[in-house]
């Protein structure tokens, strides 16, 4: 029986999409603007509306349903750990929850002494990332100047709550929230010569130590740009030489979505990198809200922890199953090779057909950016829709697909074939 009105969301023509889209407008306090569509069903890489129209989702809750919609596994693990215990306080621990720290310490090949922090989102992940640099402040026994700087990267998003924010780079997004937590300064991307100068004795003098260096492997907002080759050892040979921590950002690169479970693991970008810490989130609960960051080594690892920080949600035994059985599919499935192998064929088919609006397809694994010849992304994105394709418009001239990682080659080939025959009317 449904309650009051609600009847689980799975009923297509329950109300049409205007009439919901009315309804939203009414209640929801929106993000982007109106809905484009409202969805109301997911299963493996399609979800339809509430029109009955059918979607092959590309975007994936912006690179979060890494298996899909309504996975069978994810689903029974979910339901099967709210049918056993649904919560209880971080006064305690739970099996599902010791289980996720244990496995993303492995996945991560994180050394003896790394330590987990569970959170609900990435941004939260960030927030905790942010809060183990402000703690890392060096001791006068360094004879360093007391490291107050938080270096992050022009272009860079890391979340939109306020020690997040002061990490984003987006002025858009920054300035009607300031003043915001301050020591935090935006070096220009993959610039090595600016990481030097911040690192610089006479920066040190005049500025202050540098606490952390934040930034994204793969900037995923800024339009899907990896950082180029050699960038992320060298800022490691300056952090580790500083005793600042190298935080990476893989909340949108993390958990298989680059082809490996991190992209700093992939060597032409880390360099065989190892981290101080690394906050992940989106694709980590298929879909449920769940986030980390990890803190690899005793060092890192000390720097929260004993009640210095925490939240009611994190480390939530529900949430925990969900990320648990994200990472059991991935690894079952085989689903970091497929994710390569897709990938490749879905840039390929792209740039093979060569329409003239496709300037080149960048990115990793089933991160892509299709780089367009004119700034007409929007109007790209909605000619998407309208053929039965859910893609983004990351920067005015560059569409971003994040598909589920179970996006099959035949899945890819239809894709493929929407950016061989997209045109947009050249403005009279
Ligand atoms: N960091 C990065 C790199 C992101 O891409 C995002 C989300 N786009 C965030 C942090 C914030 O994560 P969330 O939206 O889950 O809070």
């Amino acid at each position: 029986e449904p309650v009051s009105g609600w009847t689980g969301g799975g009923a297509v023509g329950e109300a049409s999409g205007a009439a919901w889209t009315d309804r939203y407008s009414h209640a929801v306090m929106d993000t982007f603007g109106p809905p484009q569509r409202v969805l109301v069903r997911g299963e493996g890489a399609y979800v339809w509306d509430a029109d009955g129209r059918r979607y092959l989702d590309l975007l994936a809750g912006i690179a979060v349903n890494a298996l899909g919609h309504a996975h069978p596994t994810l689903t029974a693990a979910i339901s099967a750990q709210l049918g056993t215990l649904g919560h209880v306080s971080n006064f305690f621990g739970t099996p599902a929850q010791i289980a996720l720290a244990e496995r993303l310490l492995a996945i991560a090949s994180a050394p003896d002494g790394s330590r987990v922090f569970l959170t609900n989102s990435g941004t939260e992940a960030v927030e905790a990332a942010f809060k183990m640099a402000r703690r890392n402040r060096g001791t006068e026994t360094d004879g360093d100047a007391p490291r107050t700087r938080v270096l992050a990267l022009e272009g860079g998003f890391h979340g939109r709550s306020m020690g997040a924010l002061a990490l984003t780079a987006k002025a858009a997004y920054r300035e009607p929230f300031e003043p915001l937590p301050g020591g935090v300064e935006h070096l220009p991307f993959g610039d090595t010569a600016a990481l030097d100068e911040a690192f610089s004795p006479a920066a040190v003098a005049a500025r202050g130590g540098v606490a952390a260096l934040v930034v994204e492997p793969v900037q995923g907002e800024a339009g899907v740009r990896p950082l180029p080759e050699g960038y992320l050892a060298h800022a490691r040979r300056l952090t580790s030489r500083a005793g600042a921590l190298l935080v990476l950002d893989e909340v949108q690169t993390g958990i298989g979505r680059t082809g490996s479970w991190f992209a700093f693991q992939q060597p032409e970008i880390g360099g065989g990198v190892v981290p101080d810490v690394v906050t992940v989130a989106k694709g980590l609960g298929g879909g449920f809200p769940v986030g980390a960051a990890i803190a690899f080594g005793e060092r890192a690892a000390t720097l929260l922890g004993r009640g210095q920080h925490g939240t009611t949600f994190g480390g939530n035994p529900i949430a925990s199953a969900a990320a648990l059985a994200t990472l059991g599919v991935i690894e079952r499935d085989g689903l970091l090779g497929s994710v390569r192998e897709t990938g490749d064929l879905l840039r390929r088919e792209i740039e093979a057909a060569g329409n003239p609006l496709v300037a080149a397809v960048r990115g990793r694994g089933l991160l892509l950016a299709v780089q367009l010849t004119r700034p007409v992304a929007a109007q790209v994105a909605t000619a998407a829709l309208d053929a039965g394709l859910i893609v983004n418009a990351v920067a005015p001239d560059a569409i971003r697909l994040a598909p589920p990682l179970i996006l099959t080659a035949d899945q890819a080939r239809d894709a493929a074939r929407f950016f061989a025959s997209v045109t947009v009317p050249e403005e009279p």
